[in-house]
């Protein structure tokens, strides 16, 4: 199995260029890497001219419009069997794959990479993503703010050479699904934490901080197949 790793789609997310250098030096030939936006790192910037990560499906002339078509062009040559998307975010989560399906194979990769949890997307968010490209051979994975280590980088890069699922995880991972966002104006963003059940939201915040997002709280989510929506004024739900 062919594995593409692609790291600064986000140019102020340099955490993933750890877990590329890593796998470089490894040079197994079924593991390719990608830097997505070295403009946006050397510049120590998200962005350029708009979210990277909202110009997949979107026609345009800014720099990452152009960008997003090539990778996807590079990708089609690559032809890699699975897509492992690395994000890092300034919430309290420590290790997450977003995922736009959950396909089988999806779900098999997320437990060998050894993941917190498993979230799933709304369509609607991940349309302009790179996932969103490939709704079923691929998966982001989004490391917290205490997770930037060397070492963990050289576990990552372990765990997908040989797929070296984490000790600690079993079978018992959980499924989450986002459906709503938070507002700006909840007071208890600064004490959030991510996954643990929020009474006043009632539902998992995730990715959620007063720092998170710019025009966002952050998102909220329920375990997968449970269809109860929270009626807290801070929720916005997305339909
Ligand atoms: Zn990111």
């Amino acid at each position: 199995m062919k594995v593409a790793v692609i790291a600064g789609i986000h140019g102020d997310e340099v955490f993933g260029l750890k877990i590329v250098g890593e796998l470089d030096q490894r040079s197994d030939q079924n593991v390719i890497t990608m830097v997505a936006h070295a403009e946006a790192i050397a510049k120590r910037r998200r962005y350029v001219d708009q979210d990277l990560n909202r110009s997949f499906e979107v026609i345009g002339e800014s720099k990452e419009a152009r960008l997003a078509k090539s990778i996807k062009s590079k990708l089609r040559s690559m032809r890699p069997d699975f897509i492992i998307d690395i994000h890092t975010s300034v919430s309290d989560v420590s290790c997450v794959a977003i995922v736009p399906s959950i396909e089988p194979k999806i779900v098999v990769m997320a437990q060998a990479l050894g993941v917190q949890a498993i979230v799933l997307m709304p369509c609607m968010l991940t349309r302009r993503s790179l996932i969103g490209q490939y709704p079923k051979t691929s998966l982001s994975l989004e490391f917290g703010r205490r997770y930037r280590s060397d070492k963990l980088a050289k576990e990552v890069a372990e765990r997908i050479t040989r797929c070296i699922p984490f000790k600690q995880l079993a079978s018992d991972l959980e499924i989450y699904e986002v459906y709503a966002t938070i507002t700006k104006d909840y007071p208890g963003l600064s004490r959030i934490n991510s996954l643990t059940f929020d009474k006043t939201l009632e539902g998992f915040p995730f990715l959620a901080g007063p720092t998170t997002y710019e025009s966002i709280g952050g998102f909220l989510a329920r375990k997968l197949g449970d269809q109860y929506q929270s009626k807290s004024q801070y929720v916005a739900i997305m339909e």
